[in-house]
């Protein structure tokens, strides 16, 4: 078996606690090094952050402060334009090496758009994928990204540990049906969200004045 870290992409605007719990069970269920959480400066498929890259940022920060294994990799805010997935794999993989399992996280609904992503056919040869249902989120997925997903599919996320590369597996976390957009409608019309996100996170709003119109 390899050793893998697992990369764990997103808006983080905010982060919630369904990103974290699913984080930490991936982790734990994989055995992982770690799990890097990797708030992205542009998302290229999505309209602009409620809030500042760095404001995001901080909130990763402040949300993983305490783990010790969940990290936060800065480099697409550092690297700003564009967060294109393919370039961040190919940086990390340059960093870690040939051998370490690196494993793309991504919830049922990203996966579903993956064919929409800049070079994804290169991108399914440079990392793993671990699909994590999502509820109200349906395995639907365009016939080209099935076709070319079909003969890498494996049956238990523990066989991800086996390459360095190249597979796509399902996980079942617990299921939380909590989103950041509906997080940023509750602030705004001042609504409680104090058990959806760290304290930390809560507080950090709060004191920037952020998500509140
Ligand atoms: P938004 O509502 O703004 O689109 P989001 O809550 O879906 O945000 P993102 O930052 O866009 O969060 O998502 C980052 C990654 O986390 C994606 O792969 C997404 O599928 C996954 N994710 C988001 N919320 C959850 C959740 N509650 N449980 C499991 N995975 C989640």
């Amino acid at each position: 078996m390899k050793k893998g870290i697992a990369l764990f992409g997103g808006t983080f605007d905010p982060i919630h606690i369904g990103h974290l719990q699913s984080a930490l069970e991936v982790q734990q269920n994989l055995n992982l090094l770690a799990v890097r959480l990797i708030p992205s400066f542009l998302p290229p498929h999505r309209e602009s952050p409620g809030c500042e890259a760095e404001q995001r940022l901080a909130m990763v920060r402040i949300a993983v402060a305490n783990s010790s294994v969940l990290e936060v990799d800065d480099r697409e805010i550092r690297r700003q334009g564009p967060s294109y997935t393919f370039d961040t794999l190919e940086s990390i993989r340059d960093e870690v090496g040939p051998e370490i399992a690196l494993i793309l996280v991504l919830g049922l609904d990203s996966f579903t758009t993956l064919s929409e992503w800049h070079r994804w056919q290169d991108l399914l040869d440079s990392t793993h994928i671990l699909v994590l249902d999502r509820p109200g989120c349906s395995w639907t997925i365009a016939p080209e990204l099935q076709a070319k997903i079909s003969d890498r599919m494996v049956d238990e996320a523990s066989c991800l540990l086996q390459e360095s590369a190249g597979l796509v597996a399902r996980m079942q976390t617990t299921q939380l049906d909590i989103t950041a957009t509906d997080i940023r409608m509750r602030l705004s019309q001042r609504k409680p969200v104090g058990y959806l996100l760290p304290d930390g996170v809560s507080q950090f709003i709060e004191q920037q004045h952020i998500y509140q119109h």
